[in-house]
């Protein structure tokens, strides 16, 4: 029997356990990959430390996952043996609900995400839906290079979208693998991006400068002049006044993480004003194709740290001590 290896969550708080795992065969509308790269990101960190709720244990954690198709389930015409294909944080919508009906799948009523519902990239294999794979042919970089992509890039693109085209002075808070990837488009489209971090990361400032931030500097420092609109990707609630501050009025926050500390208590004046606090949550196969678009056109420098598989663990805690520069990623 062929088999593959998996790095598993268990329980909660615990380390991932490498088990090795008959080889599975993808079923009607499947395809089964092999791992090429798959990134980590602060999603599963939050699945691994148990801050969701998990409805499915033993998981295999990972979701921004680049493979290369070795085996096709039944019906399956939009994808062929030995395509490099992507797969994201959204695994299936149902199709149905109101919020895919109305094209807002990425907040389907009944969703399956990947690495969380079910089995990730965090192993050799994989198998996910068909459908929700996106093409990769079009990319030259190597796989380590593309898998920051999938999420890290998808959810930044869709912050950076709802930062609003008007959202001309952009901050970003949270230097890491999206904010360090999204900087560059957003300096390409002619932003002027301001790069806020925490308190004296000098390095992770000069990190940001480096990818065109036109400002960087602390997080609980002020622009010279008031942002257009701000991204929050740091997990971290007190940033949500802080970026308020920052904005004009009419301006935007825009949540990008899944999960975040509580936001302390804040005056009102802070958000009067017409200025407007919104999240961002998952994405859209839609999303996915546009920015893998944009991609292809400015193909963003991607900064990452490798891994073997096996040190799945190591990853997670270096990105829990914030000691990541750009994306980490697990190589099988
Ligand atoms: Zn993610
Ligand atoms: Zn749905």
């Amino acid at each position: 029997m062929q088999m593959m290896q998996a790095m598993v969550l268990s329980r909660p708080g615990q380390p991932l356990q490498m088990e090795h795992r008959p080889l599975p065969e993808p079923r009607a509308g499947e395809l089964r990959l092999r791992v090429l790269a798959c990134a980590v990101c602060r999603t599963d960190l939050h699945v691994v430390d148990g801050d969701l709720p998990l409805p499915v244990l033993p998981i295999v954690p990972g979701h921004e996952i680049v493979g290369v198709v070795e085996a096709l389930g039944a019906g399956v015409d939009a994808h062929r043996i030995g395509d490099r294909v992507g797969v994201p944080w959204l695994g299936h919508s149902c199709g149905h609900c109101p919020f895919c009906a109305g094209g807002s799948e990425n907040l389907c009523d009944t969703p399956r995400f990947t690495g969380y519902h079910r089995d990730g990239g965090f192993a050799s294999h994989v198998v996910a839906e068909a459908d929700f794979c996106l093409p990769l042919g079009m990319l030259t970089q190597e796989p380590a290079r593309i898998a920051p992509l999938m999420c890290a890039g998808l959810i930044g693109w869709r912050c950076l979208k709802a930062a609003g085209e008007s959202a001309r002075r952009l901050g970003l808070y949270g230097f890491g693998a999206a904010a360090h990837l999204i900087a560059q488009v957003a300096a390409a489209q002619g932003r002027q991006v301001h790069a806020f971090t925490r308190p004296g990361d000098i390095a992770g400032q000069a990190f940001a400068r480096s990818l065109g931030a036109a400002w960087a500097g602390d997080a609980d420092q002020l622009p010279a002049a008031p942002l257009d609109a701000a991204i929050i990707f740091a997990p971290a609630g007190e940033l949500v006044p802080a970026a308020l501050r920052a904005v004009r009025k009419g301006g935007r926050v825009v949540c990008g993480g899944i999960h975040m500390s509580d936001i302390p208590s804040f005056p009102y004046r802070l958000l009067w004003e017409e200025r407007q606090l919104v999240s961002v949550a998952n994405l859209t196969r839609g999303d996915g194709r546009e920015f893998l678009m944009v991609a292809q056109a400015h193909p963003p420098q991607v900064h990452t740290t490798t891994y073997p598989l096996t040190q799945a663990n190591e990853a997670l805690a270096a990105l829990r001590a914030g000691r990541v520069k750009g994306a980490a990623v697990l190589l099988p």
